[in-house]
């Protein structure tokens, strides 16, 4: 039997401003080193303070969830932008996901030189009438204004060293997600909310395999009746729970709080095999992180002075 989902709630922060990040949640194969975690609690802060600034003044939840996700992308300690898993190729494969609480969507799938995916989830929400283009094509990533880098540019040797040595396993390491994938929930001054995840998927994934992050329902949802969600961890299984839409229904629906449904995602996606982490940003109260048990999870959360990171 599973152990009960742990789950933090922030304290102070029923209204208003409010932000909250993961840094991806997994097993860990094996132990982090101290000055990895230190690594990643900094750059959660500077993540934290980069949304915290768009929220403080008067700025909307898109743009607060936006400013951090690029913060997070950029520095190679997490599965996202620089740095992110490497398919069985030795490539990267990106996805990202952008969702408002009015229902605005924008995603992109398995793109490979757009240098922070969630501009190009940002273009596909702003500029087009769709939700999710995979790979779009570099003239109209050029349309988009979308800034483009060589593949290389994300390819890291300690994602190489992961690589080989998940290629020298019998089972390829599948059991055990590249830990890492990040998310940003934000609630603004107005009371908007918007959640937006962005990944390099699973080390050793098969090249063209899609996770849960860039589904709108999946591993990204808001909806402004209820929350903003982010999920990390084994994409198949929240896939198949509808994680981020369930958390939705269970809070309009079945009348859980928001901790409580989290929790009841993720003991569903333990019990199909997975495991992971959920953060969560309600229009109307408290913010919830969440994990398995049996995972790790790297997060933070801010409002007003208050920065809070763990890993
Ligand atoms: N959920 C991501 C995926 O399956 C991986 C992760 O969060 O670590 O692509």
């Amino acid at each position: 039997m599973a152990e009960e989902p742990v789950i933090y709630t922030t304290e102070g922060a029923a209204t208003g401003p409010l932000l909250v990040i993961h840094g991806g949640a997994g097993k860990r194969r094996h132990p982090y080193p101290e000055e990895r975690d230190e690594q990643a609690r900094a750059a959660i802060r500077r993540a934290l303070d980069a949304g915290m600034a768009v929220l403080d003044a008067g700025g909307a939840a898109v743009d607060a969830v936006v400013a951090a996700v690029h913060v997070m992308e950029d520095d190679p300690t997490f599965n996202a932008g620089r740095g992110a898993a490497l398919t069985s190729e030795g490539r990267v494969e990106l996805d990202a996901c952008l969702v408002r609480g009015d229902g605005s969507t924008g995603a992109v799938t398995g793109v490979t030189t757009v240098r922070n995916p969630i501009d190009a989830a940002r273009a596909v929400m702003d500029e087009t009438r769709h939700v999710l283009f995979a790979d779009p094509r570099k003239a109209q990533l050029d349309e988009w204004g979308v800034e483009q880098v060589e593949n290389d540019y994300f390819v890291t040797q300690r994602r190489l060293d992961q690589l080989h040595e998940l290629q020298s396993l019998p089972d390829g390491g599948y059991d055990r997600p590249g830990h890492g994938t990040i998310g940003v929930v934000a609630r603004d001054a107005t009371g908007a909310i918007c959640a937006g995840t962005s990944t390099g998927g699973v080390s050793n994934q098969m090249p063209g395999r899609v996770g849960d992050s860039p589904i709108c329902g999946a591993g990204t949802y808001a909806n402004q009746a209820t929350v903003a969600v982010s999920c990390t961890g084994t994409g198949e299984t929240f896939i198949r729970e509808v994680a981020g839409y369930q958390v939705h229904a269970r809070v309009l629906w079945a009348g859980q709080t928001p901790g409580e449904a989290v929790a009841r995602v993720l003991a569903a996606v333990e019990d199909r095999g997975g495991d992971g982490g959920i953060i969560c940003v309600p229009a109307h109260g408290e913010g919830v992180v969440g994990r398995n048990a049996c995972a790790q999870m790297d997060w933070g959360y801010a409002f007003g002075d208050t920065r809070v990171t763990h890993s």
